[in-house]
């Protein structure tokens, strides 16, 4: 019985890759090595891996920089003067946004300070941030602080929403009904698209119209997002949002974060922000006038010239997706969660013990999270480690596995059943 199950798995595995339109991307991808062969990597939530080309696209950069110097703004191969528009439509067709509405700038917590001295506007009675927890810790930190810098506290002005039970899924309706019951004192809707620990997508169209209606502004975090899920930001009409490009975006660590303000507030220019000079009119920036003429874009948001290094390993990645396209990805992603989903249950089922209980609700990308039911998780995640299965751990008991559609293969997770076959009974 036991091997029967495994064959089966090993059999769907098989057919499953033989089928699957998007294998040869794998190839196009650098993985870890572990004794001499490429780890299973399940990490793509928190770095992606290395495509080959990243090194080409950066090494066109030091060449010009090498062959241009100072020129290089405007005589490299992609100038470095407009690089960051080189990223701009791709990036927009993987978030469902309008190219206006998008720009590659800072990082993922910069920007949403930068976006949040617009769209943060406390006044009267109006001054508290709605979000869930567990939130990302920066983005708690941040929320915190801009509270702060406008004068308030947050104890009393930030609401955190919390899951009724101990799997951290909060239902989108207990948002909603948040957002009305507190809808005369909020300014601010933060949230994650999708919960970094649970994995739980939210109703991103729902939350934000219920948020909209209240007269609130509501911005979203879409570091766990941005490349795993489908997004329309702009249908949904989401006021603005944030993201990061090293997670699903494949582009380094660190590399360049993201920011999306909708097209209904470009045309405000009385909205408040900190400006620089990449922001201003860029028929007129080299000029160097002392007036800031705000660009009718999102680039208006952008302060400094771009990170161009950072930024050709993120063309490198968003190169890759406008191949793959992101229709294609989800649909081999679902099919590749619901593998693990099923491999994992076969594991629960061959010990007889919910070994590994799955928290990820079934709205939800390419990550499962799991707690870990065991006398010692930690140890046991070790050992995972040990054996080179790259996955992730959470305090105190969550691991957290991401089949990536772009370079996970059906096969990647049978080898994992394989492994925690061996691995689970030494910790029962
Ligand atoms: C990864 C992640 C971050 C990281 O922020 P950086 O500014 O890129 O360091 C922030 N928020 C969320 C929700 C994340 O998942």
């Amino acid at each position: 019985m036991e091997t029967q199950i495994f064959i089966n798995l090993k059999e769907k595995s098989e057919a499953l890759d033989k089928a699957d339109k998007l294998k040869n991307f794998r190839s196009q991808f650098l993985f870890p090595k572990h004794n001499g062969k490429n780890v299973l990597y399940f990490t793509g939530n928190s770095l992606g891996l290395q495509p080959i080309h990243t090194k080409e696209y950066i090494l066109q950069e030091l060449k010009d920089w090498e062959q241009y110097g100072v020129e290089g703004h405007f005589h490299a191969k992609h100038p470095w003067f407009s690089y960051h528009e080189f990223l701009t439509e791709k990036m927009a067709k993987i978030i469902g946004a309008m190219p206006e509405e998008v720009i590659m700038m800072n990082q993922l917590t910069s920007n949403l300070h930068f976006l949040m001295v617009s769209f943060y506007r406390p006044y009267q009675r109006k001054r508290k941030i709605l979000c869930e927890f567990p939130a990302f810790p920066s983005d708690i930190y941040a929320l915190q602080s801009q509270i702060k810098f406008h004068g308030g506290n947050p104890d009393i002005d930030l609401i955190m929403i919390k899951s009724e039970k101990d799997d951290y899924i909060i239902d989108d309706e207990k948002i909603i009904s948040a957002i009305h019951q507190y809808k005369d004192d909020l300014a601010l809707v933060f949230i994650g698209g999708v919960n970094y620990l649970s994995g739980q997508v939210f109703d991103i169209p729902k939350i934000t119209k219920a948020a909209n209606n209240a007269d609130v502004i509501c911005g979203w975090d879409l570091a766990h997002a941005a490349g795993n899920i489908e997004l329309k930001l702009h249908d949904w009409n989401i006021d603005f949002a944030v993201w990061c490009s090293y997670k699903y975006l494949n582009s380094g660590p660190g590399s360049v974060g993201g920011a999306f303000v909708h097209q209904k507030h470009l045309q405000n220019f009385d909205l408040p922000l900190f400006a620089g000079w990449w922001g201003t009119n860029k028929e007129e920036r080299f000029k160097m006038k002392a007036v800031f003429e705000p660009m009718p874009t999102a680039e208006r948001w952008q302060v400094s010239n771009a990170p161009v290094l950072s930024m050709a390993a993120c063309l490198a990645s968003l190169d890759i997706f406008d191949e793959a396209t992101m229709p294609a990805l989800i649909q081999k992603s679902k099919q590749l969660t619901a593998f693990l989903e099923e491999m994992i249950i076969q594991i629960n089922n061959l010990f007889n013990k919910e070994v590994f209980r799955i928290i990820t609700p079934k709205t939800r990308g390419a990550q499962l999270s799991v707690i870990c039911n065991v006398s010692q998780p930690k140890k046991l995640f070790d050992e995972l480690i040990q054996h080179g299965i790259i996955v992730d751990w959470r305090e105190p008991h969550v691991i957290r596995f991401a089949p990536v559609p772009l370079y996970n293969s059906f096969e990647d997770i049978y080898l994992l059943g394989e492994e925690l076959k061996n691995i689970v009974p030494k910790f029962l």
